[in-house]
């Protein structure tokens, strides 16, 4: 009876593997239709300066176009792009669908501090980097591209992403260490990366009152962090009280739904007017109780 529950169990589970895996299968070529018909779309997650409270710029994140197929989300897409040799075409068309917009957010004053990932596998892509610098070289240089790269990236080819850090300071870019926390390497490792940012994991930052485990981590990495010369985002800030924390412990930017969720581009402006409006008075450490 064990044995037959068991085969019935296995039976079920190995079913439901394959229509996952056939599902993700159908997506190889939907991802590359939806490259080709420049449908994807791209929203804008803005970040602040918490010394200042101003917008500083913003990160693009992809989207699935909601009027064609079932909605795949975003690490899905990723995921598959990355196994089906298409994440390079799908990061292409990230930057040149932002690169298509210079002249618009210029002439709207949009922010020019412009944050975009980088997956893991295009570390070891020379071809896509040396391509990606010449997107950037072409541009007329309004966006100042911050390229986010997540910690466990970075850790698996340390030395092609020194690489890739010299290759994007010749363009002017800057590299963030994103999701950082997650993956356990030490700062010390990292930091011949010459990273201008480090992007604290929201699992650290989100109710951080309520854990003192993150308070502790989250404390150390900001002052190792500017001891390093880099500065410190954090993200996933959900509440004024997250906010409260991560300002008394030195952040210098927050991102996240306190502020706002990632925002198609004319709801950005309409934001951005709205919290540029609210008198925004520079909070300091001496108002805070830690
Ligand atoms: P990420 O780069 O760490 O981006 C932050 C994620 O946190 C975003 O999820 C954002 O919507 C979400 N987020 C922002 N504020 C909050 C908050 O206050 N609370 C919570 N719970 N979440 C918040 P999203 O847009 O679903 O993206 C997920 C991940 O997918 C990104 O994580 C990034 O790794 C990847 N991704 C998104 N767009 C791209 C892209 O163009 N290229 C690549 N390679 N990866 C991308
Ligand atoms: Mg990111
Ligand atoms: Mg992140
Ligand atoms: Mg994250």
């Amino acid at each position: 009876r064990l044995a037959k529950a068991d085969g019935i169990a296995i039976h079920r589970y190995s079913n439901a593997d394959s229509r996952a895996a056939g599902q993700r299968l159908k997506l190889v070529p939907a991802i590359r239709e939806n490259i080709a018909c420049d449908a994807f779309n791209l929203l804008y997650q803005p970040k602040i300066d918490l010394a200042t409270m101003q917008p500083m710029g913003c990160e693009a994140l992809l989207r699935w176009p909601s009027d064609r197929g079932p909605v795949v989300p975003v690490m899905t897409l990723i995921e598959v792009a990355e196994n089906s040799r298409q994440i390079a075409p799908l990061t292409r068309w990230v930057v040149q669908a932002i690169l298509s917009q210079e002249q618009d957010w210029q002439a709207r004053g949009l922010p020019r501090h412009m944050a975009v990932n980088i997956s893991a596998r295009l570390i070891q892509d020379r071809h896509f980097i040396s391509e990606l610098q010449g997107l950037l070289a072409s541009s007329t240089g309004y966006f100042q591209f911050e390229f986010e790269i997540t910690e466990t990236a970075l850790m698996s080819s340390r030395d092609l992403a020194i690489e890739l850090a010299s290759s994007l300071s010749q363009t002017g870019s800057t590299l963030a260490i994103d999701d950082f926390g997650t993956g356990y390497s030490s700062l010390a490792y990292l930091k011949d990366l010459n990273a201008s940012i480090l992007k604290i994991d929201k699992s650290f930052v989100t109710n951080i009152d309520d854990s003192r485990d993150n308070q502790t981590i989250v404390r150390s990495t900001i002052k190792m962090a500017h001891e390093l010369g880099m500065q410190v985002v954090a993200e996933g800030i959900e509440t004024a009280a997250d906010e409260r924390f991560l300002l008394s412990l030195g952040c210098d930017f927050g991102q996240g739904y306190h502020y706002a969720k990632p925002l198609p581009v004319d709801e950005l402006e309409q934001w951005l007017t709205k919290f540029e409006s609210q008198a925004q008075t520079p909070r300091h450490l001496s108002d805070l109780q830690p």
